[in-house]
C-alpha cells in the first residue's frame, strides 16, 4: 500500500519514516530503533500476521492510532526468511549516524537514516536465507517491438552466474520451468497479455512488475558496458536486443535492490537457443526430476542420483539436470570425465574427500563484495583457494594409465591450478585460528601478522596482566584477604569487598587511595588512580587494535576482490569437479553404463532400469528385485518401429517402464551413466510427456481438459527428434470417445508427428493398428495367472495382452468378494454378447446386483459350499425349491 501523506504536524521521526517509506511503497519497511527494526501502518499488521506477532499501538497519526510491531535485530534473519518465504519484499532501514550526532544537531533532530538493502526472493545472499544445494535465480524476462521471441536473462546473485538467452513464447514455459527463478521481472505492460501473465503465473512464485522503462534496450546496452567496461558489446558475443534489455534491467535491478553496491556477477554467457533438451513444466513435475509430485526432493530424481558433497557441487549437478545438453560433443567431453573418474577409485576418494572439506567460496565472494562479508568468509575464501590448489595437484598427480585426461578433466584442473596463490598465502598468514561472525568483534587477526598491531595487543594485555597482579597487591595493603578486581561494561575495572570490609575501606587511611564507586546489597565497589589509569591504557590499546584490525580487513577485503574472477572461476571448477566425480561414484555404486550418445535417431536400451523404483525396491529388503527391460524406438531405417504401444493390466508396471526410458535420455544427455546395460541414444531435442493425472482442479480445468490440453501440445509441436511418452490417453471420458481420441493420436504420432514415442493403454482395439502402420509394434507387460490371481512379471514382451485382468487386480486391492463375484458375471455376459447394445444385454440377462449383493458372503474366502449358496435368494424359492437346495448342499460338504 501507500504510505500515508506527510502531515504538517507529524513528528519528526514520523515525517522521516514517512519519506522514507514513500520511495519503497511495495515493501515493507523495517526501521531501525535501537535494537529492534520496528514496522507501522499497514506494514505492521500484514508482517504482525505473517509472523504471528504482537501488534501494538505508538501515538497518533492524523487522529488514529498508529499500529506497529517490531523484530529484534539480532535474530531478525529469521523473520526476515519467513516474511520473503511469505511473498513479502523487506526494505531495510539502517540508522547510518551515531545518536550522539544527531543530538549535536538539537534536541529535535532524528538520527539520519537510510535503505541500505531492499531482500527480494531473488536477490538473496545470506546462507540462513538460501538452500546451499539449490540455486536462487534472479531473472528478467523482455521484449522489443520490433524482435521475435524473448530475451531471458538469469543471475545467481548468490554465486554471481549470469546468462542469458532468446525464448520463443513456445519455449518460454520450459525454460522458466527449468529455472525455476526465485523472482521473475517483467514489464508491467506483459500484464495486459492475458495469455502471457497466465502463463508466467503457472511457472513462476513471485512476479515483480517494473516500469517499461527498465526494460529499455538502449540504457540496458549502456549499463552492461559501463557494467563489463567495455566499449562494444560484440566481444562477449552477439547479443540480441531482447536479450540485452533483459540483462539490462537485472542489472538495474540487483543495484536498485543492493542500494547501489554491485556483486561480483561474471560476464553474462549466451546460451544458445535449443543447446538444452527442451522439457515442459508438466513433463518435470511428472517426471519427478527435482522433486516428488508431493513437492519433496526425497524421491525425485534428483535425490536418487546426488552423490556430491559440496553446497556448489550439488547446485551443478541441478544445474545439468535442469538442463539435458544435446550437443553430442558437448554430452561425450562430459561422459569422458565420468568414465575417467569412475575408472580411478583411488582418486576419486581423495577428490571427495578434498571436496568435502572445502568451503561455499562463490557466497562468501557475494557476501563480501556486497559489504556483507565477515572473517570466516575470508576464512571460507582461504580454504577454498587452498581445496582447489590441492585439487588440482591430485589431478595432475593420476596414475599413468588414465592418461591422457579427458578435456573437460584438465579444463577443470586449470581453472582450479590459477588461483590466486598469493592471495590465499596472505589470508593465511593473516587471519586467526577461531575467527568472530562479524568483524567488529575484533581478534580475527593472527598473531604476528601485523607488527604494529601486535605491539598493541601486547601493551593491552601487559596491562591487563598488570591490573590481575593488583588484586593480591591491593589484599595484601589493605588486610581483607577476599577482595577482588573484576570488570563490567559499565563501571570498567573495579575492587569489590563484602559489606562488613566497607567501613575499614572507606576510613583513613585507606580512604585516601580507594575511591568510593558504588554500594550494592551485598557489594562494595572501589577504584584506585593506579586501577584507572591502567583500565584506560587497556581501552585506548583495544581500541587502537580494533582499528588497525578492521582496517586490516577492509583491506584483505580489498585484495580479495580484485581476485573476484579467478576466484568464482575456481569456485565453479570446484562445483563442476564435485558434480563429476559424484556422478562417476553413482556410476560405479548403482552399476550404471556408459551410453552412447549420437546425432543418429536410434533409441536402443537393453536392460533398461527405473532408477528411483530401483533404489526403493532395494531398500525394501522384503521386496523382489527390479525387473530391467528393453526398449528400441530408432526412428531410421524400413522396418523401424519407433512408436511402441504397450498394454497389460493397471499395476504391471506400464508407467514405470514409460517414465524409466525418458529417464535414461535425461540422464544420458546431462552427461550421467544410465541404468541400463547398454544405451544407444541419438540426442532428443525435445521431451513431451502425458502421464498421470495431475489435476488441476485448482485453475478450473477437468482432468480431462487438462490431459487434452497436453496432448495437443504434443501433437502440434512434436518433432522427429523429440521422445514422447504418452500413458493412458482419453481414459478420462467415455469409452468409445476416448478409444477414437487415443486411436487418431496414435496416427497423428505415427504419420505426421514421425517422433520416437511410447503409447501405454488400455484400450486393446488400438493393438489392431499395428497391422496398418509400419512404425508401430505392439509391446505389451507380461503376466502369470495362478488360481484366479494375476502375478505381474514386470517384464516388457512383443505382443498384445490379451486381456486386461482388471478384476485381478481389483481384488488385490480387496474390493468386497461380492463385488468381485458380481463383476465376473457382468464380464461373462459382456463377453458372450457381440452386440453394441451392451448394457440392455446385461440389464435383459443378469439378475439385479443388489439381488446378489443381498445374499453374499462377507467372507473373501468362500467354501464350495457358500459358492453355492451364491446367488440364491430365499425370497424367491418355492419351499420345495428350498428343500432341493439343502439336499445339493448338503451333498457338497
Ligand atoms: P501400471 O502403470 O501398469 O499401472 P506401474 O508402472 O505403476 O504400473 O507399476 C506398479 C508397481 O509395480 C510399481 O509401483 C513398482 O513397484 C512395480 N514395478 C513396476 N515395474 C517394475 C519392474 N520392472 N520391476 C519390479 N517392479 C516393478
Amino acid at each position: 500500500g501507500a504510505a500515508p501523506a506527510i502531515p504538517a504536524d507529524a513528528t519528526p521521526m514520523m515525517a522521516q519514516y514517512l519519506e522514507i517509506k514513500h520511495a519503497y511503497p511495495d515493501a515493507l519497511l523495517f526501521y531501525r530503533m535501537g535494537d529492534f527494526y520496528e514496522m507501522f501502518f499497514d506494514d505492521a499488521v500484514k508482517a504482525a500476521e505473517a509472523l504471528d506477532i504482537a501488534l501494538t499501538r505508538r501515538g497518533k497519526h492524523l487522529g488514529e492510532d498508529i499500529r506497529m510491531c517490531g523484530v529484534p535485530v539480532h535474530s531478525h534473519e529469521s523473520y526476515l526468511e519467513r516474511l520473503i518465504r511469505a511473498g513479502f519484499k523487506v526494505a531495510v532501514c539502517e540508522q547510518t549516524e551515531d545518536p550522539a550526532e544527531a543530538k549535536k544537531r538539537g534536541s529535535k533532530s532524528v538520527v539520519r537514516r537510510e535503505v541500505v538493502r531492499l531482500v527480494t526472493p531473488g536477490t538473496l545472499t545470506e546462507d540462513t536465507l538460501l538452500d546451499a544445494r539449490a540455486h536462487n535465480y534472479l531473472a528478467a524476462l523482455a521484449r522489443t517491438g520490433a524482435d521475435q521471441g524473448f530475451g531471458l536473462a538469469w543471475a545467481d546473485v548468490s554465486t554471481g552466474e549470469f546468462e542469458v538467452t532468446n525464448v520463443s513464447e513456445a519455449t518460454l514455459g520450459a525454460e522458466l520451468a527449468r529455472l525455476d527463478p526465485g523472482e521473475l521481472l517483467v514489464a508491467d505492460s506483459f500484464f495486459r497479455d492475458e495469455m502471457l501473465s497466465g502463463l508466467i503465473a503457472q511457472h513462476v512464485g513471485s512476479v515483480t512488475a517494473l516500469p517499461g522503462a527498465r526494460f529499455d534496450s538502449g540504457a540496458g546496452e549502456r549499463r552492461l558496458k559501463s557494467r563489463l567496461g567495455v566499449g562494444a558489446l560484440d566481444g562477449f558475443g552477439s547479443f540480441t536486443r531482447p536479450e540485452i534489455a533483459a540483462m539490462g534491467a537485472l542489472l538495474d535491478y540487483v543495484e536498485l535492490t543492493q542500494v547501489g553496491r554491485m556483486p561480483a556477477l561474471q560476464t553474462p554467457r549466451r546460451v544458445a537457443t535449443g543447446s538444452a533438451m527442451a522439457i515442459d513444466a508438466a513433463t518435470r513435475a511428472n517426471l519427478e526430476l527435482m522433486k516428488t509430485l508431493k513437492g519433496e526432493t526425497r524421491g525425485s530424481l534428483f535425490s536418487t542420483i546426488d552423490r556430491t558433497v559440496t553446497g556448489a557441487g550439488a547446485r551443478e549437478l541441478g544445474a545439468r539436470l535442469a538442463a539435458p545438453l544435446t550437443d553430442p560433443h558437448a554430452i561425450n567431453e562430459r561422459l569422458d570425465a565420468v568414465e575417467c573418474f569412475g575408472e580411478a577409485r583411488d582418486l576419486r576418494g581423495r577428490l571427495r574427500a578434498e571436496l568435502r572439506a572445502a568451503p561455499d567460496m562463490a557466497r562468501a565472494l557475494t557476501r563480501l563484495s556486497l559489504g556483507r562479508g565477515g572473517p570466516r568468509d575470508l576464512a571460507a575464501i582461504r580454504d577454498g583457494l587452498g581445496a582447489a590448489h590441492e585439487l588440482a595437484r591430485l589431478i595432475d598427480q593420476a596414475p599413468p594409465s588414465l592418461m591422457p585426461l579427458p578435456r573437460e578433466i584438465t579444463d577443470t584442473a586449470d581453472a582450479l591450478r590459477s588461483v590466486a596463490a598469493a592471495l590465499r598465502d596472505r589470508l593465511a598468514a593473516m587471519l586467526a585460528q577461531d575467527l568472530p561472525l562479524i568483524a567488529r568483534d575484533g581478534g580475527f587477526i593472527a598473531a604476528g601478522a601485523s607488527a604494529p598491531l601486535d605491539e598493541l595487543r601486547m601493551l593491552r594485555d601487559e596491562s591487563r596482566r598488570l591490573i590481575a597482579g593488583l588484586q593480591s597487591k591491593y589484599a595484601d595493603e589493605t588486610g581483607v584477604s577476599v577482595l577482588k578486581v573484576r570488570h563490567n561494561n559499565v563501571l570498567g575495572y573495579y575492587i569489590e569487598v563484602g559489606p562488613k570490609h566497607a567501613e575499614r575501606m572507606m576510613a583513613a587511611p585507606l580512604s585516601q587511595n580507594y575511591i568510593h564507586r558504588q554500594t550494592l546489597a551485598n557489594a562494595v565497589r572501589f577504584t584506585t588512580g593506579e586501577l584507572a589509569d591502567l583500565a584506560s591504557r587497556i581501552a585506548e590499546a583495544a581500541g587502537r587494535v580494533l582499528e588497525i584490525e578492521l582496517g586490516l580487513f577492509d583491506e584483505l577485503v580489498a585484495a580479495t576482490l580484485e581476485k573476484a574472477d579467478v576466484i568464482s572461476r575456481a569456485a565453479s571448477a570446484l562445483g563442476a569437479l564435485d558434480a563429476t566425480v559424484a556422478l562417476a561414484e553413482l556410476a560405479v555404486e548403482r552399476r550404471y553404463a556408459r551410453p552412447r550418445v549420437d546425432d543418429s535417431l536410434a533409441f536402443r536400451i537393453r536392460g533398461g532400469r527405473h532408477p528411483v523404483v530401483e533404489a526403493a525396491l532395494e531398500r525394501e529388503t522384503s521386496a523382489a528385485p527390479f525387473v530391467p527391460n528393453d526398449c528400441d524406438l530408432t526412428g531410421e531405417g524400413e522396418e523401424a518401429h519407433r512408436l511402441w504401444l504397450l498394454t497389460g493390466p493397471n499395476m504391471a508396471g506400464k508407467s514405470t517402464f514409460l517414465r524409466q526410458n525418458a529417464l535414461i535420455a535425461i540422464l544420458a544427455q546431462m552427461g550421467s551413466f544410465v541404468p541400463a546395460e547398454d544405451a544407444h541414444i541419438g540426442t532428443v531435442d525435445r521431451l513431451f510427456s502425458r502421464v498421470g493425472a495431475a489435476d488441476d482442479l485448482a485453475r478450473g480445468r477437468s482432468t480431462f481438459m487438462v490431459e487434452m490440453v497436453e496432448t495437443a501440445a504434443i501433437l502440434n509441436q512434436a518433432g522427429p527428434r523429440a521422445l514422447v511418452i504418452l500413458d493412458e490417453i482419453g481414459r478420462g471420458t467415455a469409452t468409445f470417445d476416448g478409444l477414437s481420441i487415443a486411436w487418431a493420436a496414435v496416427e497423428h504420432l505415427h504419420e505426421v508427428n514421425r517422433s520416437r514415442a511410447l503409447f501405454a493403454t488400455h484400450y486393446h482395439e488400438l493393438t489392431a493398428l499395428a497391422e496398418k502402420l509400419p512404425h508401430l509394434a505392439n509391446a505389451t507387460m507380461k503376466v502369470k495367472e495362478w488360481e484366479g490371481d494375476v502375478v505381474f512379471l514386470h517384464e516388457v514382451g512383443p505382443g498384445a495382452a490379451d486381456r486386461s485382468y482388471g478384476i485381478q487386480v481389483a481384488k488385490l486391492a480387496g474390493l468386497p468378494a461380492a463385488v468381485i463375484h458380481r463383476a465376473r458375471e457382468v464380464l461373462t455376459a459382456l463377453e458372450k454378447d457381440g452386440s453394441s447394445d451392451r448394457a440392455h444385454v446385461l440389464i435383459d440377462d443378469l439378475p439385479l446386483f443388489s439381488a446378489v449383493a443381498r445374499s453374499a458372503p462377507p467372507a473373501p474366502q468362500k467354501s464350495a459350499v457358500e459358492e453355492a449358496l451364491n446367488g440364491v435368494s430365499p425370497d424367491e424359492l418355492t419351499p420345495r425349491e428350498a428343500l432341493d437346495l439343502l439336499y445339493r448342499l448338503k451333498a457338497l460338504m
